[in-house]
């Protein structure tokens, strides 16, 4: 801080300067700043000075699942830091990344009878990781004599990221695909799976019927199918039956298209299994993670595939996967990784994520009660408020922040992903916050819904 600034100057500064996520650069949005993260806790300071200490119900977006300042992280960051910080990765390598690749592949996804993940790319920030895995989709197709293979089939409801092919598989209609309409390929969507809490055999063999259907009136031009496995995260926050990632490897199979899925948001243990794709037990072509990667420390994320798709791609004319950023394998972000999986292979999460989902189905559960609440779930350690409406996301998150609570709501959605060493008090705060602000600002009748909507979701 400058000397002789104030909070509010601060805050200033940062209106005047920078942009936020899904912001305008405008001077009106509430900020608070962060002056301290420990543990599951931050501190925040408002504009009006006051200073808050809230449980972060967020894990800053899925990926502190350890919490802040956790000493294992943060000795492995300091010891890399004393070594080096970064090289080049073309033609230099490391151990921080060598071991990462190692524990990823060991951790990945695996069946019987089907090749497992082998062959890994590290890259700068999870929209990147699904970039890759789509390139890499494309150059194994036209590697295997098909180049009219370049779109993709995805499944209504999802989100992948930022960058423009990600972009162009998320939801068509509630992402971003009418601000760019030029640039946004004509990828092909499926209907939403049906939800999990209500799906019957039937419904789930109708929906795989037409996914089916879609894939054979369009596999000559697919290269691959990619989906969020079991939790649509930012496109909802929709869980969706096991048994469709196996319909999924069937139709992926049989028009010879390549499965993608994206466990940025899932992976890591979040849903109740280390990886979503281990509740249907199918082994993907191609697997995406990031956020929980480095414990929320360093932006980091990895594709993850089969031996036979990377020889492919290796052997074919192009000769390579052509994608190399400046920051690739990043070793002091490989190194807090390479910690932040040493303390998810201790196991521990396991009961962690059971211990807090419970903690969060009966902490949420008086929402039900609510009029202004359309549904309440919990899948794994994620609790959500649906609302009826679009979330007074002002208000709300204000009024979590008086009880003691960082949330960030979006859309009609009040959310909850806490870290893992979140203790039954810490959940009981979380969710006892989230269904009083919900309480206080949309049952109170009255409230005029001044700044509806987005929030963000990444
Ligand atoms: N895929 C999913 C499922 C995500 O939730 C996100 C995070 N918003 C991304 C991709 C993109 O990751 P990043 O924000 O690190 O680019």
């Amino acid at each position: 801080m400058r000397p002789g600034s104030t909070q509010a100057g601060l805050i200033q500064r940062d209106r005047e300067r920078l942009w936020h996520p899904y912001a305008p650069a405008s001077p009106d949005l509430p900020l608070w700043e962060v002056e301290a993260a420990d543990g599951v806790r931050l501190r925040l300071r408002g504009e009006d000075g006051e200073c808050h200490e809230v449980v972060d119900a967020m894990s800053s977006w899925w990926s502190a699942i350890h919490g802040y300042r956790h000493p294992v992280l943060d000795a492995a960051a300091k010891r890399q830091l004393d070594n080096f910080s970064h090289v080049m990765f073309g033609g230099l390598t490391h151990a921080p990344a060598v071991e990462l690749a190692e524990h990823l592949v060991e951790m990945a996804p695996a069946a019987a009878g089907r090749p497992g993940l082998e062959r890994v790319f590290l890259a700068d920030s999870g929209s990147v990781a699904v970039e890759v895995a789509l390139k890499l989709a494309v150059q194994f197709q036209t590697a295997c004599g098909r180049p009219s293979r370049q779109r993709f089939l995805s499944i209504r409801g999802g989100y992948h990221g930022d960058t423009f092919a990600a972009m162009g598989v998320c939801d068509p209609v509630d992402g971003m695909h009418s601000a760019f309409p030029g640039l946004l390929a004509g990828n092909v969507f499926a209907p939403r799976p049906p939800a999990a809490a209500s799906a019957t055999t039937e419904a789930v063999q109708a929906w795989a019927t037409e996914v089916a259907a879609l894939a054979e009136e369009h596999h000559e031009g697919l290269a691959a199918i990619i989906v969020e496995p079991v939790l649509q995260g930012a496109g909802g926050m929709y869980s969706y039956p096991a048994e469709c990632l196996r319909e999924l490897r069937l139709t992926a199979d049989r028009f010879g298209l390549l499965l993608i899925f994206d466990e940025i948001a899932t992976g890591f243990g979040r849903t109740g299994e280390l990886f979503a794709a281990g509740h249907a037990g199918v082994v993907p072509d191609i697997m995406c993670v990031g956020k929980a990667l480095t414990g929320g420390y360093l932006s980091l994320a990895a594709m993850l595939c089969t031996a036979g798709v990377a020889a492919t791609v290796s052997n074919s004319e192009a000769g390579a996967l052509l994608h190399g950023p400046t920051f690739m394998g990043n070793p002091l972000a490989c190194a807090v990784a390479n910690a932040s999986l040493g303390l998810i292979g201790d196991g521990g999460w396991r009961t962690d994520v059971a211990r807090i989902s419970s903690g969060l189905e009966s902490g949420l559960a008086p929402a039900g009660e609510l009029g202004a609440v359309r549904d309440v779930r919990t899948i794994g350690a994620v609790g959500v408020i649906e609302l009826h409406d679009a979330v007074d996301v002002t208000a709300v998150t204000a009024a979590a922040v008086r009880r003691g609570v960082w949330v960030r709501p979006f859309r009609n959605l009040v959310y909850t992903m806490p870290p893992y060493i979140s203790t039954a008090a810490d959940i009981a705060q979380a969710t006892a916050g989230m269904v009083g602000a919900v309480t206080e600002v949309h049952e109170a009748g009255a409230h005029d819904l001044a700044v509806a909507g987005r929030g963000g979701a990444a």
